[in-house]
């Protein structure tokens, strides 16, 4: 398949925001695709080779690719420099320049898109010393017969700069329309992609067997489940209207969740994001095995940090010290843990998925034992408000931040953020209750003690519905001096030219970002406003929600993707529980 089909289809899509235009680029493309391609197509329009759990990404650094862009056309560096400069965009300076080599050269061959992928692939799996040479010469060899508009892609993707804003589900909706003929098919592949997260798998499947094949879909080893996520309450009392009398309450630990999958002697580990985090934590990986009765296993844990000499549970930044590249045996022995196990996706080969929680849980305590390194959350069966509220009381004396009440006849819903999970956290008795988690996508320069750092963060909620950054906030209190160098440096290569099309708000940052980090945010109330964007019109016309006093909590939640953050629809409940709100009978 020509890659000039996918660089037409990137190029349309550059120039739209609708996402009912994206989606009608993508089926004509996807239509077009013979299935073998599908996959490699899927990962290319997200710029990238292999699923984000693989952790493969093109990397290639700008300096290497404008030595490439120069070696293949023959125009020496300073002068793609000065034309990267101009166009303050390396997809555009690429195309700038392959347009002056074409004036003089014929181009030899089309590309093709399995040449394209099967190289950045290469690229991707390069290690060692001479790997940057390695690279060069691949993109040159590329970019040598790339037409312009090819090239500007090519040059994109390498860079990791493609930036479309097509999230999973609008690439979901568009092979439910191509290969099904309706988006109201889209459950059944969303499915299959929460099973396995990996949308080129789902891609290939339903481009060659249709919606029948994806019902065979099943969970495997080495392939994450996206995790089942929790609504908020803030009471026993609301936990009981959503799930009836009888539940389950679990304790919930403030530390990092942990994906864990045995296939025999081989373990590896996975993020609430999907990262694979296996290096983080080697005691994991060494000690799991004799716990488990079953070698083809797949298990889900809070990971926290304890105090060794009083078993104390310790709070999440704790575990963050795990985070690093070297010397990991050394925080290993600084920074104990324990494994708190509370759900079993898989055991002995088969998927517990749709057995209901007390049936995952019953197999989850028979197939572990506990030792001093892993165990079962503690959990209890409860009618009463008072045997909730006593098991609160105990979890936050233990260091936990509050509870998770679970429904017993509940499927793991992987992916789904629903009413058979609900926390019940200890801040939710004051003021606003619960914190927020929203996503950074701009900022405004500081001044005085903050000159040349940010003085304040621009924050957006998840629109679900429309996969959209709509803005809640602008934030200046809560930062340390650390914590603003820490932001500054984190946020510089999420840096965009101009505002993400998916950020809407009525504030002009100086500094964009890719809507990427997430911090945690706790304000006085929420109020209507002009400025802010969520929730536009749904309370009042012409108006938005906005947070009051908002105050950095001081936790950077690296643990979620930007699609993992506060949802508007979850914004918008909190406006209407706020006690003066009089609660009207809109449904969110
Ligand atoms: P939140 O991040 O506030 O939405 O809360 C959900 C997170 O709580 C999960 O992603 C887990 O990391 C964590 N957690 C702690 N204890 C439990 C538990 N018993 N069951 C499920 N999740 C838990």
């Amino acid at each position: 398949m020509k890659f000039s089909l996918v660089a037409d289809t990137l190029g349309y899509m550059e120039s739209t925001t609708k996402r009912l235009e994206l989606t009608r680029h993508l089926v004509e493309l996807f239509k077009i695709t013979p299935p073998e391609t599908i996959p490699k197509v899927t990962y290319l329009l997200q710029g990238k080779v292999r699923p984000d759990y693989e952790g493969v990404e093109v990397g290639v650094a700008e300096k290497i690719a404008v030595r490439a862009l120069s070696k293949s056309t023959g125009i020496p560096v300073s002068k793609i420099e000065h034309e990267y400069k101009n166009a303050g965009d390396f997809g555009q300076a690429t195309a700038s320049i392959l347009e002056k080599k074409m004036q003089t050269t014929f181009l030899k061959e089309d590309i093709t898109v399995e040449r394209v992928y099967d190289t950045l692939l290469k690229i991707a799996e390069l290690k060692g010393s001479r790997s940057q040479d390695m690279k060069m010469k691949y993109v040159s060899s590329l970019l040598n017969d790339a037409t312009p508009a090819e090239g500007r892609y090519i040059a994109k993707i390498i860079t990791a700069n493609l930036r479309l804003g097509i999230a999973d589900y609008t690439i979901l909706d568009a092979l439910a329309i191509a290969f099904t003929g309706s988006k109201d098919n889209r459950p059944a592949l969303e499915h299959a992609y929460n099973v396995c997260s990996d949308l080129g798998k789902v891609a290939h499947v339903v481009a060659s067997g249709g919606i029948a094949e994806l019902s065979h879909f099943q969970v495997s080893v080495r392939s994450p489940v996206r995790p089942m996520l929790a609504e908020r309450v803030k009471s026993p009392q609301e936990a009981r209207e959503k799930m009836g009398v009888e539940f389950a309450a679990e304790y919930k630990l403030d530390g990092e969740r942990v994906q864990i999958h045995i296939d025999k002697d081989h373990v590896v580990l996975y993020s609430r994001s999907l990262e694979n985090i296996t290096n983080y934590y080697p005691d994991i990986v060494e000690k799991i095995g004799k716990a488990v009765k079953s070698d083809r296993i797949i298990l889900e844990a809070e990971a926290v940090a304890i105090n060794e000499d009083t078993g104390e549970f310790l709070p999440f930044q704790e575990l963050m010290h795990r985070r690093r590249k070297y010397n990991i045996a050394k925080t290993v022995q600084e920074y104990p843990i324990t494994v708190n196990l509370f759900d079993v996706m898989l055991v002995d080969g088969k998927s517990c998925l749709d057995l209901p929680y007390k049936e995952r849980r019953r197999i989850l305590e028979e197939t572990v034992r506990e030792d001093g390194f892993v165990k079962v959350m503690p959990m209890i069966i409860t009618k009463t408000d008072e045997d909730v509220e006593d098991f609160l009381e105990n979890a936050i004396n233990s260091g936990c931040e509050g509870l998770m009440l679970k429904q017993l006849d509940s499927p793991y819903r992987a992916g789904a953020r629903a009413s058979n999970w609900l926390k019940l956290k200890r801040e939710y008795r004051n003021e606003l209750g619960d914190s927020l988690d929203l996503v950074v996508v701009g900022a405004f320069y500081g001044r005085g003690r903050r000159t040349g750092r940010y003085g304040a963060l621009l924050l957006s909620a998840y629109d679900e519905d429309s996969d959209s950054y709509p803005t809640v906030c602008k934030v200046g209190t809560g930062f340390t001096d650390e914590s603003l160098d820490q932001f500054y440096q984190i946020l510089s290569d999420k840096i965009t030219v101009k505002k993400d099309p998916r950020v809407s708000t009525a504030l002009e940052a100086d500094v964009w970002f890719d809507p990427e980090v997430v911090i945690e945010i706790v304000a006085s109330e929420i109020t209507l406003s002009p400025i802010h964007k969520v929730a536009l019109d749904t309370i009042r016309k012409g108006s938005g929600l906005a947070l009051r006093f908002p105050k950095f909590t001081g936790r950077i939640r690296f643990e979620k993707t930007p699609e993992n953050a506060t949802s508007v629809k979850e914004v918008a409940t909190m406006y209407y529980s706020q006690k003066k709100v009089v609660q009207t009978d809109k449904q969110f």
